[in-house]
């Protein structure tokens, strides 16, 4: 299957970023910059704007979506959101596993797993985020860490599922840091990530999976990237917060 037939995805990432009239304002420049594109746009933005930004875009091609959402329906999970109460606000996509989780919130494998299955649960599309860091790309074993997080995330998906489900390949040291990855490192290990795919599920499946990047992608390098055979859009965070940069990148993706 070629590339072109699989559903390019862009991505933002605002983290902990603007606060409610913050949010109205910057979707406005977003919603008028941004009017048509190739691709799917969307803009994950803190739980507590979902229901401010999902009015802001309620006429643009722009969808919002989630930073995480919790495994259980309901229940004494203070602090958490459930998937059902995300549906309940039109939300089809939720970021799942971001490193900043894995790193400061103790999110596992096991609990990427959980998470992504209550979204499916939900007809969610996670976006199950995995990389390596900077050590384990020094000791040379990324595509080891790869292959525990896709095993152990996407642990007892359907083919369906498998098919409603976006993979973000964000190496930890690139995010937040300037430092791009090469096209090629990219490229490398999205076309492993599809391999993987491949065996676990089977190899048609996992040419229709929408695989991006993320990490430190921006007006100047997107292009680049995003022309790479195995690299179906991308998850961006700084560049994200940015309306004319954010439009360069989703016009890239032309
Ligand atoms: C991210 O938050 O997923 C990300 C890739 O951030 P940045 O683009 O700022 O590196």
């Amino acid at each position: 299957m070629d590339k072109s037939k699989r559903q390019v995805v862009i991505a933002g990432n605002w983290k902990m970023n603007k606060n409610a009239e913050e949010t109205k304002a910057l979707l406005a420049e977003m919603t008028t910059a941004i009017k048509d594109a190739d691709c799917k746009v969307l803009l994950c933005v803190p739980a507590i704007n979902i229901s401010t930004a999902v009015e802001a875009t309620k006429d643009s091609i722009i969808e919002i979506g989630a930073q995480n959402c919790h495994w259980a329906a309901n229940g004494a999970y203070t602090g958490e959101i459930s998937a059902d109460m995300l549906k309940s606000f039109g939300i089809k996509y939720a970021i799942i596993g971001h490193s900043e989780r894995r790193q400061y919130f103790g999110e596992t494998d096991k609990t990427v797993n959980m998470r992504a299955l209550a979204c499916h649960e939900n007809g969610i599309t996670p976006i199950i985020c995995v990389g390596e860091n900077l050590e384990e790309r020094e000791k040379d074993i990324t595509k080891d860490v790869i292959k525990t997080q896709i095993t152990e995330g996407l642990a007892n998906f359907t083919k369906q599922q498998l098919h409603n489900t976006i993979i973000a390949y964000e190496p930890v040291w690139a995010i937040g840091t300037g430092k791009t990855a090469t096209a090629q490192q990219a490229e490398e290990v999205c076309a492993y990530i599809r391999e993987l795919l491949g065996e676990l599920f089977c190899p048609m499946c996992a040419q229709k999976v929408t695989i991006q990047y993320g990490g430190s992608m921006n007006a100047a390098n997107a292009k680049e990237l995003l022309s790479m055979p195995n690299i179906d859009g991308g998850l961006i965070g700084g560049a994200s917060l940015k309306a004319t940069d954010f439009n360069t990148i989703v016009e890239s993706a032309k």
